[in-house]
């Protein structure tokens, strides 16, 4: 049997961008629900230390932040839904968001908070890699490598920014392409050519994660060369897969508009999508910054924006009667 629950404002998402918004919304009064989807706390449930989220003087864990926000979002009074949205109709309003379990939500305003997802090479040991020395992030895991030696894999915008941001914590970075030219803006380009502490492997694919020691940790790449078919290994202590993001925005592709790369567009300095009453946060509307403490800013934002119109529209109802 069908159910329906009816609200003022919906949150898609429960990373730091959705609590966040949560957070704002419950305290103005608008009782959100946050629809969890299927990965509770997002992204940085997958990981171990976090260093750069502010209020913290000791390396604090990403899924205790991130129980720590939902259980600050729920004493405020936000409805956690365990439910994941198959379906959105944004012609009309209240909205209408159908859920796997059943429910169709119908929200007068709407918070799109459902993030992005590193891609990864997909190989076995770089699963088994991860949080012992794989990594997708530069700028959240660059820092546990400082004098260490790094590698990038990639050959865009992102890995070329990567190895350039690495050379602050590493003197020794290698950069591993499986082209041999790069697709990164000419300028940033020049920027890594000039930069002694970089050097460039090119034709090349990475093969295996190699881990080593009591506990495990990465001792290296193997890399073969696409020319050659040789194989041969890279020493590293850590290793930034770059090759991109795939924000979560299928479920808003015919009715929201996207940029080139699939994320929402918004209005410049708010969160507001084409649709009035539709805003969106964190990860899924930015593909620079990407980190929690950027994500909960605008998550903030997407709360007072959804505020703001709600009470707009509840001003000019009452001037028209
Ligand atoms: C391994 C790793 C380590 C990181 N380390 C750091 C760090 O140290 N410091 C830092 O600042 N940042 C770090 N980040 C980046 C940070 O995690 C992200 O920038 C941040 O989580 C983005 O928040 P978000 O709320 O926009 O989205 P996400 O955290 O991606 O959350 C998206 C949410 O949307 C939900 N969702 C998606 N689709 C649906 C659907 N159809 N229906 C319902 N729900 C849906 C998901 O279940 C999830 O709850 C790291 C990321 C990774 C992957």
């Amino acid at each position: 049997m069908m159910t329906t629950i009816s609200t003022r404002l919906a949150v898609l998402g429960s990373g730091p961008a959705g609590l966040t918004a949560a957070i704002y919304a419950a305290r103005a009064g608008l009782s959100p629900i946050v629809i969890q989807g299927i990965q509770p706390g997002g992204q940085l449930t997958t990981t171990t230390d976090v260093e750069n989220y502010p209020g913290f003087r000791d390396v604090i864990q990403g899924p205790w932040l991130m129980e720590e926000m939902q259980a600050q979002a729920e004493h405020v009074g936000t409805k956690m839904v365990w439910d994941h949205i198959s379906s959105v109709d944004l012609s009309r309003r209240p909205f209408v968001l159908k859920g796997d379990n059943g429910t169709e939500y119908h929200a007068d305003t709407l918070v799109i908070a459902t993030g992005a997802q590193a891609k990864w090479l997909g190989l076995p040991s770089e699963e088994h890699m991860k949080g012992r020395g794989a990594s997708a992030c530069a700028t959240c895991d660059g820092f546990f490598y400082r004098g260490k030696k790094v590698a990038v894999i990639g050959g865009g915008n992102t890995a070329v920014e990567e190895a350039l941001y690495l050379t602050n914590h590493s003197h020794d970075v290698t950069l591993i392409h499986r082209r041999d030219s790069f697709r990164a803006e000419k300028i940033l380009q020049d920027r890594l050519f000039a930069n002694d502490k970089i050097k460039v492997i090119w034709d090349s694919e990475v093969v295996e994660f190699v881990g080593g020691g009591d506990p495990e940790a990465l001792v290296g790449l193997d890399i073969r060369n696409r020319r050659t078919g040789g194989i041969s290994r890279v020493d590293c202590d850590g290793a930034f897969v770059a090759i991109g993001h795939a924000p979560s925005t299928e479920l808003f592709a015919d009715q929201l508009e996207l940029d080139e790369d699939g994320y929402i567009k918004v209005e410049v300095g708010t969160t507001k999508t084409n649709i009035p009453g539709v805003f969106a946060c964190g990860d899924v509307m930015d593909k620079i910054y990407r980190q929690a403490v950027t994500a909960a800013g605008t998550g903030c934002m997407a709360a007072l924006d959804a505020e703001k119109f709600l009470a707009a529209e509840e001003y000019q109802a009452l001037a028209a009667e």
